[in-house]
């Protein structure tokens, strides 16, 4: 049985907007249909959400799912920042495609700066990231993956994972299960934990990978156990 990433990680979209302009993406697609924004070109912040931090019920949370960490201002990522290191029982992951446009530091021990990586040609993006975002927790989100990345340098990263197309295109375009296997394999020999996503399942079988960071299983047993003692 596999379990779906969105029950162990949630979105909260602080930014909403995105100028990389990748073909396959829902967020715009999303903010066009629903009118969340006027213009998805121009990324807004949306600071009165800050307060979804203050909760004191532990949660993992993706502050990228429709924006991209490069299109985020300083001041915001400032203000994000200052708030996240107020809230150590959360744990916040942000993605870019555009770590070459990124460089700060951060000595969050709750946040985790990640790339997307598609394709073998897209494998600077690591480096990028190491070199450009100096952080404490690093990881790699494989997704969809069009082509076999070949040997990949995952020096210092402590989560990596792997999705395939989903909607309409994923009828033509698949990942191979090859290319995930060797991921997984590389990624194991350096002990870092691979999460197969759910729509993996009818590539891979039934038989999924899906292991998260230690940190992030620490909040989902915290929570557990927070919705134990609330139905009691
Ligand atoms: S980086 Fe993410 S939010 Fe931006 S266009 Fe690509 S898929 Fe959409």
């Amino acid at each position: 049985m596999s379990i779906c990433i969105k029950d162990q990680i949630q979105n909260m979209n602080l930014v909403i907007g995105c100028t990389v302009g990748c073909p396959y993406c829902y967020a715009r697609n999303n903010t066009r249909r629903y009118h969340i924004i006027d213009d998805f070109e121009k990324p807004q912040f949306f600071q009165g959400k800050l307060r979804m931090m203050e909760k004191k019920k532990p949660q993992n949370f993706l502050l990228t799912g429709m924006s991209d960490l490069s299109g985020w201002h300083e001041e915001w990522r400032e203000e994000v920042f200052n708030k996240i290191a107020e809230n150590p029982q959360h744990q916040f992951l942000f993605l870019t495609k555009r770590p070459d446009l990124l460089s700060f530091e951060t000595d969050l021990d709750n946040a985790w700066f990640g790339v997307t990586v598609t394709r073998k040609s897209e494998l600077w993006r690591i480096d990028a990231l190491r070199s450009n975002v100096k952080a404490k927790k690093y990881h790699v989100t494989f997704e969809p993956l069009f082509d076999d990345p070949g040997k990949v340098d995952l020096t210092g990263i402590d989560w990596i994972v792997v999705g395939t197309m989903t909607g309409a295109k994923s009828r033509t375009v698949k990942t191979d299960p090859g290319w995930a296997y060797s991921l997984t394999e590389q990624a194991h020999e350096l002990n870092i934990p691979v999460f197969w996503k759910e729509d993996l399942v009818p590539i891979m079988g039934e038989e999924m990978i899906q292991e998260m960071p230690d940190a992030f299983n620490k909040v989902l047993e915290e929570q557990r156990i927070w919705n134990n003692q609330k139905s009691k």
